[in-house]
């Protein structure tokens, strides 16, 4: 079944200006944004500006400028923050939720991009 988008959900009403963020960078197709619950002290979340549910809605669903675009603004926000292992940064997490097993709470594709502290082990043991 495909996606129904929710356009009530808060990254939409970011998008559109309805809320306010804290913005770190914005291109033609995405924005990024510090989130507004850090769970470690580099906490930036990046969305695509188009209407995509989950990762794979979007690689299924975006063009190939849209895609291209957000891989690389991921890539820019953990320049911008420091992160980067290849330029003196002690590296960075991206993580993407998706439907429940994933623990999703925003239905609008975003990217936790966290560093700044070790932020151990991948997911809690079973
Ligand atoms: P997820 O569980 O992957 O859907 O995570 C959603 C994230 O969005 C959480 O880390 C929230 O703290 C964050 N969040 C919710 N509302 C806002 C907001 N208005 N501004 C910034 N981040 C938000």
């Amino acid at each position: 079944m495909p996606y129904a988008y929710d356009d009530q959900n808060v990254f939409a009403k970011i998008l559109r200006g309805e809320i306010p963020c804290d913005k770190v960078l914005e291109t033609e197709h995405c924005l990024a944004f510090r989130d507004i619950a850090p769970q470690a002290p580099e906490h930036v979340l990046v969305i695509p500006k188009g209407a995509y549910v989950t990762y794979d809605d979007f690689t299924d669903r975006a063009p190939d400028a849209e895609i291209a675009d957000f891989t690389r603004t991921v890539t820019e926000v953990a320049r911008m923050i420091g992160a980067l292992p290849g330029a003196g940064g002690d590296g960075y997490r991206l993580i993407s939720n998706a439907g429940p097993t994933g623990n999703q709470e925003v239905p609008h594709l975003h990217i936790h991009v966290l560093a700044g502290r070790p932020l151990g082990r991948l997911v809690q043991p079973g």
